[in-house]
């Protein structure tokens, strides 16, 4: 296993749909691997493809917050979203491709996701409170969503620029 870059927005690799994989190879499990423990490293609560330069619809997680909880590390290729409920729950969410930023989403508090699991089997659950906010999060990175661009322009303009300055501070180390 080994620990991949992060990309840091604003990169166009970000705002791409990713493609939908048809088989789980040992390849694709072994990169899902490593995106967990990309993902643990960092610290953070997921990860999606996209987010390591990877344009395929593969999303990591494990939202166990927890001190002292067993990690439940999960892996989904192809997650889609198959309902939502009217409920609505507010979080304030970040991303490890726009680090130490911050802003309130709201989104649906429960949603139906299915997806394929790292053996290649069709699975289907229900996901509410943190849980439902990472994989809906997760999931928007397969379509080039972030999460600032559900904020107000000036305040995901604010962000960008922040970004854009860490970048190029990042580039001169
Ligand atoms: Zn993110």
């Amino acid at each position: 296993m080994s620990i991949r870059p992060i990309l840091i927005h604003p990169d166009p690799r970000l705002k791409k749909t990713a493609e939908a994989i048809e088989t789980v190879t040992p390849a694709l499990k072994s990169l899902a691997e490593d995106m967990l423990e990309t993902m643990y490293n960092a610290p953070g609560i997921g990860l999606a493809a996209p987010q390591i330069g990877i344009l395929k619809r593969l999303i990591v997680l494990d939202c166990v917050k927890e001190d002292g909880a067993d990690p439940e590390p999960m892996i989904m290729f192809n997650p889609e979203v198959v309902w939502k409920s009217e409920a609505l729950n507010t979080y304030e969410e970040g991303c490890l491709s726009i680090p130490e930023q911050f802003g309130d989403v709201e989104r649906p508090a429960e949603v139906g996701v299915k997806w394929i699991d790292a053996e290649g089997a069709a699975r289907e659950a229900k996901f509410d409170a943190l849980w439902a906010t990472c994989v809906q999060h997760e999931i928007d990175h397969l379509n080039g969503t972030l999460f600032i661009d559900y904020l107000k322009p000036l305040r995901r303009q604010m962000i960008t620029r922040r970004m854009q300055k860490l970048k190029r501070e990042r580039a001169r180390e």
